[in-house]
């Protein structure tokens, strides 16, 4: 699980780990990542902390099999480490977009990279002989949006990953699921610029957002589903948010 620290990636892992599986917990914050395992174990549940900046190749390569060590196998990826920054194209600065494209991008490839020898093998083994990618994407990955230009991008460029990949292992029964949430109530716009989050502020102080939980909840179903039934690809919204 990756972005476990906080948000959705929290609140998933506890959600798994609610329903028996053994979790790893990755992220970059560990005092963030260890209060998410002590909920879990708490819980009677089993968590293992590793520290994981999904933008360096070796060091993604490094914690999957540091998760395979101490876990005993991978079967379920949840690609879930995002960021959002946001703000009109001309003044945004480009390390902000190199950012939302080495995190929501290329760090996703580079999981799913350093992953997949372990899930071919889980697809192959009892007892579930179906493994699973769950890529969260977003509404943004459907619908563009003025001021969201590179996170579109990143989160279409997600969608359309994931239909490649899951056309070529599919048939290794190694699902490949994309998620799309609608707005969450979670920290994730809070990384923005001050004058950025000062014109988010208030656009959806109405509406009764999705909580994490809700999120944790359907991706739970997805990678419990019986072997020969996939969910490729979900959108999920509050009610009431109309766009
Ligand atoms: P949060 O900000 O709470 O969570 C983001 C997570 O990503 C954190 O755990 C953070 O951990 C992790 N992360 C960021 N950068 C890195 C990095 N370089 N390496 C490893 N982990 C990293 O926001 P959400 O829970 O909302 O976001 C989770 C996902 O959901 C994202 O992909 C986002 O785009 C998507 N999403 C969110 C929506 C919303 O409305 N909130 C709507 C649609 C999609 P740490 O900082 O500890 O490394």
């Amino acid at each position: 699980m990756t972005g476990a620290s906080s948000g959705i990636g929290a609140a998933t892992a506890v959600e798994l780990a609610g329903r028996g599986a053994a979790v790893a917990l990755l992220a970059r914050r560990q005092d963030r990542l260890a209060a998410v395992a002590e909920r879990i174990r708490a819980g009677g549940g089993t968590a293992e902390i590793v520290e994981l900046d999904v933008t360096d190749a070796d060091v993604v390569a490094a914690a999957v099999e540091t998760v395979v060590r101490r876990l005993g196998r991978l079967d379920t990826v949840v690609n879930n480490a995002g960021v959002m920054l946001l703000g009109g194209f001309e003044s945004a600065p480009p390390q902000e977009w190199e950012r939302m494209v080495s995190v929501n991008l290329t760090g996703l490839l580079h999981v799913t990279r350093a992953a997949l020898p372990y899930l071919n093998k889980a697809a192959e083994q009892p007892p579930r002989q179906v493994a699973d990618i769950v890529n969260i994407s977003s509404m943004a990955g459907r619908k563009a949006f003025p001021s969201g230009g590179v996170y579109n991008a990143t989160k279409f460029a997600v969608g359309a990953f994931s239909e490649s990949l899951r056309q070529e292992v599919t048939s290794r029964h190694i699902r490949v699921s994309v998620v799309e949430p609608g707005v969450v109530a979670t920290e994730l716009a809070s990384h923005n610029r001050p004058e950025v989050q000062a014109a988010l502020s208030g656009q959806f102080a109405d509406l009764e957002t999705l909580r994490p939980e809700d999120v944790a909840d359907l991706i739970g179903y997805v990678v419990t589903c019986p072997r020969h039934v996939a969910i490729n690809e979900v959108l999920l919204r509050p009610t009431a948010q109309v766009f």
